[in-house]
């Protein structure tokens, strides 16, 4: 995260602005700053933008360009401002925030949707559902679109629908140099490339096209909990499930601790505990069979996983990851999952400095895998797991222990590691030729001296361009 001093703007050049778009362009001297400045991580609370110019539409997104561009201001550019590694907000620059552009419409006969730059996975859901269709979304409910689908997507529906940038259909961009580009297979076709899974490089997506599947209002989904002895079992028995399940099912394990939920027996709340967590596209009277391998390993905590509706599910872990929580994450990809990795896991596990700090092991393949490498920008298809250490903290002072925490999490995986991640998953700002690989990353660069040669959209795990390092 870079700390800029704050050019001092006049008030005339800002009115300037505030005269050339319609949405409100907000600085330290306006009512409302604080909250304008802050993102989903709290860590990054501390941040002291020049502004913050909350767009209404694609002209207000291309003015904002323009104005930073000729005042020399690093740009932070905002969707739903769920950056783990704090990239959507800037001390000195300008944050472009499209989160007024959060409209969503759907056409059900073609089964595509429209989603504004700005919107996050409940407004998509809700207006996919009324007509029973969906598309790969996240976990939890507030993430933001853009930066999501524009790093890869992993979500409760990708092995059967695929990734969320497997369902871009097409997008509108915004470029560094101020032009408005339709990009779909047909019209500028390499940037839609990079646009799946190349992240915010390109430039600034005001509208995304997506691809829907018929899918709920119910479907077959949830948790089941373990107590943490029987870690081993689960994890031992879901990798030997989860290559050959049908696509039909997406799970995950989660190494945690049980959050105080009416859900879960209350001597359980704040213990060490194994979940596994799955969901269904398929038909909801087949969703027992599909699990019943994982679900034999032990005696739960509670059983949670059954029919369900598809917004429960999309909406189940919210309250655990609000606003304002202080979190980092670091992950890699796994091309195995074998005992001594499962042993290290279990045991950082016990060793986790709070009881937000999470151990996810992610099942991927299934369509997310029929996709060929270098097809699209994200890093890498043939990965059976992806391994995730989640932390959140409250007390400021905690920071240190949980990141560390997680570094071990990721490192105790090195032996099984492919040695590519998924950039989302990256709490740290500089990972991005590690996570792509060099093929990838090389394609990445070219793409980069075509449409931001001077890297005016540096602010995300950035792709440098050559120019810039001769
Ligand atoms: C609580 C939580 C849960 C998560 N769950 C999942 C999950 O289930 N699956 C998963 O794959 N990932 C998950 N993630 C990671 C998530 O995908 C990334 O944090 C993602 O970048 C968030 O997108 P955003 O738009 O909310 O973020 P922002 O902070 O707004 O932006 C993130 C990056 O995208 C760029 N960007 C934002 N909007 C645009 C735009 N309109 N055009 C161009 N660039 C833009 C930004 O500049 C920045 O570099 C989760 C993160 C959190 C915090």
């Amino acid at each position: 995260m870079s700390h800029t001093i704050a050019p001092v703007l006049g008030e005339a050049t800002i009115q300037e602005l505030r005269e050339s778009v319609r949405g409100e362009v907000v600085t330290a001297a306006d009512d409302g700053y604080a909250e304008a400045c802050r993102i989903w991580n709290g860590a990054y609370d501390g941040h002291v933008p020049a502004l913050v110019v909350r767009c209404t539409g694609a002209a207000d997104v291309i003015a904002a360009v323009g104005f930073a561009r000729s005042n020399d201001l690093t740009i932070a550019v905002r969707g739903g401002g769920h950056s783990v590694a704090g990239f959507s907000t800037v001390d000195g620059g300008i944050v472009i925030d499209l989160s007024p552009m959060s409209a969503v419409s759907v056409d059900p006969e073609a089964r595509r949707a429209r989603v504004g730059g700005g919107a996050v996975w409940a407004d998509v859901d809700h207006e996919t559902q009324a007509h029973g269709l969906a598309t790969t979304g996240g976990l939890v409910s507030t993430t933001g679109v853009a930066g999501f689908s524009l790093g890869g997507g992993i979500g409760w529906t990708m092995r059967k629908f695929g990734l969320a940038c497997d369902n871009l259909a097409a997008a509108d961009v915004v470029t560094a140099d101020g032009r408005l580009l339709h990009a779909s297979e047909t019209e500028h076709g390499d940037l839609v490339w990079g646009l799946r899974g190349g992240g915010g490089n390109f430039g600034i997506v005001t509208q995304f096209e997506f691809d829907l599947h018929p899918l709920g209002p119910m479907i077959y989904a949830g948790p089941i909990f373990y107590p943490a002895a029987a870690a081993h079992d689960l994890l031992r028995t879901f990798r030997g499930w989860a290559p050959e399940a049908p696509d039909e099912v997406t799970a995950v394990v989660n190494l945690t601790t049980a959050p105080p939920l009416p859900v879960i027996p209350e001597e359980w709340h704040g213990k060490k505990i194994a979940a596994f967590l799955a969901a269904s596209t398929g038909p909801i009277d087949e969703g027992d069979a599909l699990v019943s391998a994982v679900r034999g390993v032990a005696e739960p905590i509670a059983d949670l996983l059954g029919p369900m509706p598809y917004h429960a599910i999309q909406t189940l872990l919210d309250p655990l990851w609000p606003k304002g929580i202080h979190a980092y994450f670091k992950a890699t990809n796994l091309a195995r999952l074998d005992d001594d990795l499962v042993d290290r896991l279990c045991g950082i596990h016990l060793a986790a400095p709070g009881p937000q700090c999470e151990i996810h092991v992610h099942q991927m393949g299934g369509a997310v895998g029929r996709v060929a490498d270098g097809a699209t920008a994200f890093a890498e298809r043939s990965m059976p797991f992806v391994l995730n250490a989640v932390t959140g903290w409250h007390d400021p002072n905690a920071g240190t222990a949980h990141k560390d925490w997680a570094r071990r999490v990721i490192a105790a995986a090195s032996d099984a590691s492919t040695g590519r991640a998924y950039v989302n998953f990256l709490g740290d700002g500089d990972a991005a030729l590690t996570a792509y690989g060099e093929e990838t990353y090389a394609r990445l660069v070219s793409l980069k001296d075509a449409y931001d040669p001077t890297n005016v959209f540096r602010l995300n795990q950035n792709i440098e361009p050559a120019a810039a390092g001769s």
